[in-house]
């Protein structure tokens, strides 16, 4: 079984008196830093002059560049995109870091494919929130939390764990819940679950049924509510009580269709799909990819961004979000 985390098993006190360096100021870099300030850590802000800077002065921060705030630093928690990551940390990041400080990251993506290679000297851990960023700061708030992984890669001061869950504590996610992986499972299933299921899966499947109904002459409207509007109301059962509580609710002639239906449009094909994607992330292949889209300045990246912003079920959609109160402060 997997190690659980919660308050009673993280201490802060590991990070009083310790100076924590937040690099980048976006959707986990705000949340998590107004996190561990409200924790009563001593937090500062690193990054390059721009809106971010401008909003983290706003937040009452102290800011710097990356490397004056890193030289400051006792732990840096690195919350830049993570495809600037491996050049920011060559230029601004490594050659400032301290002997004996602690590297941080949400995601293990650039250590494990040796986009950043840490100096000896250092620990590395992660603590990832499974979250959106401002999730993190909503729940920390309201005096919950978002659940999180940490995981050890280098640890040279020989408490690195510690570190991990008392950063994981300031942050409000032992309230939670915390559970421990390593760099590779977590990057390898993050990458795998945007991939093939949470982003990459749940959108074809919507757009697919938008097509295949409006293809056949029904209105876009219904196809909108039919097939994006509702995946919300029967994702929230799922979340509450798995597919189980999702299909008390339901009525039985949606159970049918579901339970004989469903695994025809997702079958044997979609799962031969899923494990090359698997493969291709555990081979580097995708990481690859990625690396070069950037250095290229991601031609395909846009150009598939922008046919799908351009796509008939977003105008459909936006025009009746519109007319829908529920949607007036979104
Ligand atoms: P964002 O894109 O929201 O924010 C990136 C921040 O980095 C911005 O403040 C940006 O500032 C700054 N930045 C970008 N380039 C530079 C640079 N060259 N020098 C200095 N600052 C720079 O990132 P996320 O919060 O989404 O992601 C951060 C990390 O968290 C990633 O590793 C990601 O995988 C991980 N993560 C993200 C989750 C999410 O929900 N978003 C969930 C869990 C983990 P500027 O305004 O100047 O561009
Ligand atoms: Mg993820
Ligand atoms: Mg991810």
């Amino acid at each position: 079984m997997v190690q659980k985390y919660y308050d009673a098993d993280a201490d802060l006190s590991y990070l009083k008196g310790k100076k924590i360096a937040v690099i980048g100021y976006g959707s986990q870099g705000r949340g998590q830093a107004l996190n561990l300030r409200d924790s009563g850590l001593d937090v500062i802000i690193g990054l390059r002059p721009g809106k971010s800077w401008e909003e983290a002065e706003k937040d009452n921060f102290e800011v710097f560049s990356v490397s004056d705030a890193v030289k400051k630093a006792d732990l840096v928690q690195i919350l830049l995109p993570d495809e600037t990551q491996g050049p920011v940390f060559r230029s601004e990041i490594g050659p400032f870091l301290r002997d004996g400080a602690s590297l941080v990251f949400s995601h293990g993506f650039n250590i494990h494919y040796g986009q950043i290679v840490a100096p000896e000297g250092v620990n590395v851990f992660m603590v990832a929130p499974k979250g959106p960023g401002f999730m993190v700061r909503r729940t920390y708030t309201e005096g919950k939390g978002v659940p999180a992984l940490i995981a050890v890669y280098q640890d040279i001061s020989g408490d690195a764990r510690n570190l991990a869950l008392a950063y994981a504590k300031g942050i409000g996610s032992t309230r939670a819940m915390v559970l421990e992986t390593t760099f590779r499972e977590e990057t390898e299933t993050d990458l795998f679950g945007e991939q093939a299921v949470l982003c990459g899966g749940i959108t074809s499947l919507i757009r697919e049924g938008f097509e295949t109904l409006v293809d056949a002459g029904y209105s876009p409207e219904m196809a909108y509510l039919e097939v994006l509007h509702e995946t919300k109301l029967i994702v929230d059962l799922i979340y509450e009580g798995g597919f189980t509580k999702m299909r008390r609710y339901i009525s039985n002639t949606a159970q049918y269709g579901d339970l004989t239906r469903g695994p025809r449009v997702i079958g044997p094909e979609s799962r031969m799909a899923m494990e090359e994607i698997l493969a291709e992330i555990q081979n580097g292949t995708f990481a690859k990819e990625w690396i070069l889209e950037n250095m290229v300045n991601r031609p395909v990246f846009n150009a598939l961004t922008r046919a799908d912003e351009e796509h008939e079920i977003e105008a459909v959609g936006a025009e009746l979000r519109k007319d829908m109160p529920q949607f007036k402060n979104l």
